[in-house]
């Protein structure tokens, strides 16, 4: 019988993937998956490109995923270039291939995070709509959405952010995954404002492991997650040592983890960028451990493969 969580470890964890381009990508995300799946995470989900561009990889990834592994899947679903019947279609062959989890997004515009987003003239305005819609297709589909513990790069203000949030709760969503974070009391303030605006879902942390620190701190630019100072001088100088950086980012995501356990919080969703090896450790620090099915769930994986 596989078991859906560690006898020794209390926490709870998912993990995000994202449909790979090529043959060699899909196979390192497999050997992932496999290294992973007998950690036995929540779930584990899978992102969909800008505007839908990755729409039948993601669909695949996560049919893969279902049909292969005892892994529950959530697929990522975002309202960009498409009408309401188009997103709904989607979701309705996702429910046919027996996908019970979605996150539903918003999704950006041409110009990426921050730019100026213009909703299909047919199409669901944002994430509030989109967790609608979905629930209207099945009531009974679970949606876990985003949440901005630094507030979204368009929004005037945290008030707005959380009043987003709220109307997302409101229309069905039953967790939320905050972008990536770096300062942990930045996040325990963002949850203290959610419950004083009576929102009482799981707000799980989204945590990076930072693989390369220069394309983190691009991409926090653009995402308005900020790099502190003590983070930047962690990594400086490493940028032609991949072996310390490595070594420094698993020390740097175990802190913040611990830091968090400290806190209270027990559930985690990991960015996993495809990679398994710095997650793996910090899922093994936090107490995670194989499974007693993990045997025959690595075995069922690996002939599938
Ligand atoms: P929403 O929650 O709908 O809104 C975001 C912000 O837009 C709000 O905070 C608010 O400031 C503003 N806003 C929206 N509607 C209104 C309104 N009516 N009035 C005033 N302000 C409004 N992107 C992808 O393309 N694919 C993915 O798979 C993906 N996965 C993600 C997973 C997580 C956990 C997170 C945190 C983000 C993910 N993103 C993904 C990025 C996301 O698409 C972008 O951050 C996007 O800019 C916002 O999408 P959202 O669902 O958060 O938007």
């Amino acid at each position: 019988m596989i078991q859906r969580r560690s006898q020794r470890s209390p926490f709870r964890v998912s993990f995000e993937f994202f449909p790979p381009k090529t043959p060699k990508m899909e196979e390192g995300l497999w050997d992932s998956i496999q290294r992973l799946a007998p950690l036995s995470p929540d779930f584990v989900s899978v992102t969909y490109g800008a505007g839908g561009s990755t729409r039948e990889r993601t669909h695949h990834t996560v049919k893969r995923i279902l049909s292969e592994t005892p892994l529950k899947p959530a697929a990522h679903l975002t309202c960009v270039d498409a009408s309401r019947d188009e997103v709904d279609a989607v979701v309705r062959q996702y429910r046919e291939t027996g996908v019970r989890h979605f996150v539903a997004l918003r999704g950006d515009g041409q110009a990426g995070a921050g730019g100026a987003y213009e909703a299909h003239p047919n199409g669901y305005r944002n994430a509030v709509d989109l967790t609608a819609g979905i629930k209207a297709i099945d009531p009974e589909i679970e949606i876990s959405v985003s949440a901005y513990p630094e507030k979204h790069p368009e929004s005037p203000d945290f008030a707005t952010d959380i009043d987003l949030l709220k109307r997302k709760v409101d229309n069905g969503a039953t967790r939320a995954i905050t972008q990536f974070f770096f300062d942990n009391d930045v996040f325990e303030r963002y949850v203290e404002r959610v419950r004083r605006a009576g929102i009482y879902v799981p707000i799980v942390p989204g945590i990076v492991p930072i693989h390369d620190f220069t394309k983190i701190s691009r991409f926090s630019a653009a995402t308005g997650a900020s790099i502190p100072l003590w983070l930047a001088e962690r990594f400086e100088g490493l940028e032609n040592d991949p072996q310390t950086h490595s070594h420094v980012a698993a020390a740097v995501c175990a802190e913040q983890v611990l830091d968090l356990v400290e806190r209270g919080i027990g559930d985690f969703h990991f960015y996993t960028m495809n990679r398994a090896d710095l997650v793996y450790s910090i899922c093994h620090i936090l107490g995670l451990r194989p499974s007693a099915g993990g045997d025959d769930r690595t075995d069922r994986i690996e002939q599938a493969a």
